[in-house]
């Protein structure tokens, strides 16, 4: 992997930064994040001019690395704090995973297709980011680190899987793209007490599903 980042790149960069702003994200951590974060890395050589495009992109195994906006739409409504404990449920290329942890959170990440798991573990130490990776079906959690301060979901959620619902720490927030069909409703739930959570929907996007069995495993 050549870890090449020159002034074109981060120029761009810095454009995609001003897109999000433009659509309406405050978080000034997030979008340092955004800025700083070189997303080409994240992509195979041949497809480098699609990086700061403020799009998804396919990476593999029939899965996608989120849009820029829609990752900066879910860390600024994650309201991340310096050493939050976050999970995430869908590592894909691991970009989600590397915002978080440049904004100060400690990141757990699962992934169920085996060979983005395998990509991201050999690639995210070389980045310097300390993301835990594992490979393994979301729906379960981590119940070995839990609880987390935040959890955050990047696959189409059909329903909130109840491990992840216990796995949360009273005060914190789990974000879901809710829905089994083509379009997700962004979703917020926070834990007010052991049993009682208080939700809030936040509008329209589209994830990969969140899928339920390991058949498909390469
Ligand atoms: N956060 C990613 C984008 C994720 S796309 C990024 O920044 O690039 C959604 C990811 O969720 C895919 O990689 C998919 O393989 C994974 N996924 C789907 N079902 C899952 C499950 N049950 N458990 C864990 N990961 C899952």
């Amino acid at each position: 992997m050549n870890f090449e980042d020159t002034y074109r790149h981060k120029g761009l960069r810095k454009k995609l930064v001003e897109t999000i702003r433009q659509k309406g994200i405050k978080d000034e951590k997030v979008l340092q994040a955004i800025e700083k974060i070189p997303r080409h890395y994240f992509f195979d050589s041949a497809f480098l001019s699609f990086a700061y495009e403020d799009k998804a992109f396919p990476i593999g195994a029939g899965q996608t690395i989120s849009q820029p906006y829609t990752v900066a739409f879910q860390s600024e409504l994650l309201d991340i704090h310096k050493g939050d404990k976050v999970l995430e449920v869908g590592t894909g290329s691991g970009y989600q995973a590397c915002i978080l942890s440049e904004m100060g959170a400690k990141v757990f990440s699962i992934e169920r297709q085996k060979s983005l798991f395998m990509k991201v573990k050999e690639f995210l130490p070389q980045l310097n980011y300390p993301i835990k990776v594992f490979y393994g079906d979301g729906y379960k959690g981590l119940p070995t680190f839990a609880p987390f301060d935040k959890i955050i979901i990047t696959a189409a959620a059909p329903y909130i899987p109840e491990p992840l619902k216990e796995q949360l720490k009273v005060g914190g927030i789990m974000l879901v793209p809710l829905g089994g069909g083509d379009i997700q409703i962004m979703t917020s739930l926070h834990k007010v007490s052991e049993t009682e959570f208080i939700s809030r929907e936040y509008g329209a996007f589209r994830f990969v599903p969140l899928l339920q069995d390991k058949a498909n495993d390469k």
